[in-house]
C-alpha cells in the first residue's frame, strides 16, 4: 500500500533524496541509502529497493548480486516532501558485512528493542542451526525439553521473588524470558505475536 508520494521534490537535494529503509516486521532500522527519480520509478515498478550509487554511479538494486533483495511493502514521505521512509521485507542479511542490519549495534542499543535483536538471533539460531549452540540444543530437543527448561526457569524466578533475592530474580526472569523465546520461535512464532495478543487485550 502505496501512500502519496507525489509531492516529493527531488530539486530540493539535487536530484537525490535519502531514503530510509525500516524493517516492516521488526522496525529496525535497515540501512539509507539515496534515491534520484529514476530509482524511486524502478522500485516502485519491480517492488525492490533501488537506490542511485553515487559510488557507482548508476541504480543499484540492493541484492543484485547477493539476492539479498529489500522487498518493498509500503513507501511514505516526510513532513517536508525530502525524504522517504521505506518498509521491506529483507530477504537475507542487509550489511554487506553479513548484519541483519547496517546499524546491528544501535538496533540492540534500546533496551526494549534489545528483545527484537534476541528474537532475530533466536531465528538465525533456528534456521541455521550451528553446532555447539545451547540454543541449537534446545531445538533439536524439541517441545518436551523447550518446555521443561521454561518451568524449571518459572519456579526458580518465582524462588527468586519469594527469597527477596534480586540478583538471583533478575538471572532468573532472564533464563524464563529466553526459554520462553526459544519456546514461542520452537512452535513457529515470534515475540510480536504475543504483543499483538496483549494489545488485543488491552483497553
Ligand atoms: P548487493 O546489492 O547486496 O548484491 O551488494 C552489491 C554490492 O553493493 C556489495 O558488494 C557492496 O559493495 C554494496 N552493498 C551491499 N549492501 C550494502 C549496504 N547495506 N550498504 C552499503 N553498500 C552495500
Ligand atoms: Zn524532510
Ligand atoms: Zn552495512
Ligand atoms: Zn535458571
Amino acid at each position: 500500500q502505496l501512500t502519496d508520494i507525489s509531492t516529493i521534490d527531488f530539486n530540493k537535494m539535487d536530484g537525490l533524496i535519502p531514503a530510509i529503509i525500516q524493517d516492516a516486521e521488526t522496525q529496525n532500522v535497515l540501512m539509507l541509502g539515496f534515491m534520484n527519480e529514476d530509482a524511486l520509478a524502478k522500485t516502485q515498478e519491480i517492488g525492490k529497493v533501488t537506490f542511485f550509487s553515487r559510488t557507482k554511479n548508476r541504480l543499484w538494486t540492493k541484492g543484485e548480486e547477493s539476492g539479498n533483495f529489500l522487498d518493498v511493502v509500503s513507501i511514505a514521505i516526510d513532513c517536508d516532501n525530502d525524504t522517504l521512509l521505506i518498509k521491506a521485507n529483507p530477504v537475507g542479511p542487509v550489511c554487506h558485512k553479513g548484519d541483519d542490519t547496517c546499524f546491528e549495534e544501535s538496533n540492540a542499543g534500546n533496551d526494549i528493542q534489545f528483545l527484537s535483536y534476541l528474537q532475530d538471533f533466536i531465528d538465525k539460531r533456528k534456521a541455521e542451526m550451528p553446532e555447539g549452540s545451547y540454543t541449537t540444543s534446545l531445538f533439536q530437543r524439541g517441545t518436551r525439553k523447550i518446555t521443561q527448561k521454561v518451568g524449571e526457569e518459572a519456579v526458580e524466578t518465582i524462588i527468586g521473588a519469594m527469597a527477596n533475592d534480586d540478583e538471583n530474580f533478575m538471572y532468573e526472569a532472564g533464563d524464563l524470558l529466553y526459554h520462553l523465546v526459544v519456546l514461542l520461535t520452537h512452535k513457529g512464532y515470534r515475540i510480536e505475536d504475543v504483543v499483538r495478543e496483549l494489545k488485543k487485550r488491552h483497553k
